[in-house]
């Protein structure tokens, strides 16, 4: 029996203060220096760390802010001398959609590989737009799901990518034409390129360490393919080229060493998917479908053509439709491509592959809820590595985050552990849903309940449909 799966992680510390989002005012003043101080019985030893933090400070405007907001102390200061404050900087990580608790919950796992736990129940809202209008159903939170959990059990997350024959016809005891090329990778993840914005030249080198050690696929577009490194070679199975319409056909040395290739929506894609067959017969051909306004139809489409594969669905990195004023979203969007290949009767016959917008690691298990395969990722890694999303680099500034001097062990092992820490999380939840097996979460519909339909059982009899702006 093949090992179980698992991603060997280990802490790896930031290399900037910390940006918590609650530090203490200490109004010194007036202090009675009472015996027992409040301060002392801080659970978290913040004002303790605090201290040896100042000793040590490098940077004048690094205040401390790392306080949990119990208010024990607060409460119980017999001058009533603490006080607790936000922290601007912390509110300022980020945008509307990658929020400050996403990169601050980033940062955690990059560090610790562990899953986040948020203590005292979740205070926080119950829905929202995006990822947030829809939750899973973790009814089956019993035994003996979770031996899942805590490795009795296997739960697997391995996916296959490539196209499956829709009847097996048998020739003398074997597959009639053969089979046609699979690529099995243990989770449904995908290392996409980071947008051309934040594309900083020293990450690759990082990012195919990052695909090899956990077994994933990171996708490299052609035009930066030199600044992965010398060392190419071992890395190749773990790697996928990109080829946009004016890239010229990869080497036969690549494309032999390569599992994965993926290719632009141009109009050329039967030619070039030829081409690259012609060259490598068992290499899987994805071919990259932006999410405008007519993205779910040309995916539609393409499921229908004979040769393709794998179809990757992108939306931008909010997880919008691209280029629209009210645009849909992207689990939205995977659901309706789903769903129309089922009713066709096409859906196992492609993979469908989403990115744009997975910025945790519920959004990976959601958006493989709504009919995904498996999802891409790229931000989630850049935010490992301590970047605030502030796009300074997008306009040709300083890194505020220094991510052009990170040593590659500091990288690989912080993206390493997010990695790691999502796919816990990915069991994590299968596991409370009774889901043993990562294939079969794939358009489980009745596993997840849906803001809007909810809403409409609910209210929609006594106000009516809700509108559509
Ligand atoms: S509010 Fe709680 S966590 Fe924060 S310093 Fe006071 S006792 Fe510690
Ligand atoms: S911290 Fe800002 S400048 Fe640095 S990589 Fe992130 S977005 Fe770019």
């Amino acid at each position: 029996m093949p090992d179980k799966y698992h991603i060997k992680t280990q802490p790896i510390p930031p290399r900037r203060p910390r940006i918590g989002k609650i530090g203490v005012v200490d109004w010194r003043e007036d202090c009675a220096n009472c015996h027992n101080c409040v301060k002392k019985a801080c659970v978290f030893d913040r004002y303790r760390e605090e201290m040896s933090y100042i000793r040590g400070l490098r940077e004048m405007d690094a205040v401390f802010f790392q306080c949990m907001g119990c208010f024990s102390c607060v409460q119980q200061c017999t001058k009533g001398l603490l006080a607790l404050s936000a922290n601007p900087v912390y509110e300022r990580l980020g945008n509307t959609y990658w929020t400050p608790q996403i990169i601050e919950t980033t940062w955690a796992q990059a560090e610790s590989a562990k899953i986040p736990v948020s203590g005292a129940g979740y205070r926080g809202r119950f829905s929202g737009l995006g990822f947030d209008s829809m939750w899973t159903d973790m009814s089956e939170i019993v035994r003996p799901t979770r031996d899942g959990i805590h490795g009795r059990e296997y739960i697997s997350t391995a996916v296959d990518i490539g196209r499956k024959p829709a009847l097996l016809h048998f020739d003398a005891g074997n597959p009639a034409g053969g089979l046609p090329p699979l690529v099995d990778i243990p989770m449904p993840m995908i290392i996409d390129m980071l947008p051309r914005g934040y594309r900083l030249p020293n990450l690759l080198p990082v990012i195919k360490i990052v695909a090899a050690q956990t077994g994933v696929i990171a996708i490299i577009d052609s035009k930066d393919w030199q600044l992965a490194g010398n060392d190419l070679d071992q890395y190749l199975p773990n790697l996928a080229i990109y080829l946009d319409a004016s890239a010229p056909l990869p080497g036969r040395e690549l494309l032999t060493g390569m599992r994965l290739v993926e290719i632009s929506d141009d109009g050329n894609a039967e030619r070039r998917v030829r081409e690259l067959k012609q060259i490598n017969p068992g290499i899987v051909v994805a071919v990259r479908v932006e999410m405008d306004s007519g993205g779910i139809e040309r995916a539609v489409e393409y499921a229908r053509q004979p040769f393709v594969e794998v179809l990757h669905l992108v939306a931008d990195d909010n997880g919008n439709e691209i280029g629209e004023k009210n645009p849909r979203f992207i689990k939205d969007m995977v659901r309706s491509v789903h769903n129309s290949l089922v009713e066709s009767g096409l859906r196992n016959e492609v993979t469908l592959m989403a990115g744009g917008g997975i910025a945790l690691a519920e959004h990976m298990a959601k958006q493989i809820l709504c009919g995904a395969d498996l999802v891409t990722i790229n931000l989630p890694l850049l935010i490992a590595l301590e970047c605030t999303l502030c796009r300074d680099c997008n306009d040709g500034q300083s890194c505020p985050a220094l991510i052009g001097e990170i040593d590659i062990k500091y990288g690989v092992g912080r993206m390493t552990n997010l990695i790691a820490a999502w796919h816990d999380q990915l069991i994590e939840v299968m596991g409370a849903m009774g889901i043993r097996e990562v294939r079969r979460l794939r358009g489980e519909v009745g596993r997840a309940l849906f803001f809007e339909d909810l809403e409409e059982a609910t209210f929609g009899k006594l106000f009516g449909s809700r509108k559509n702006n």
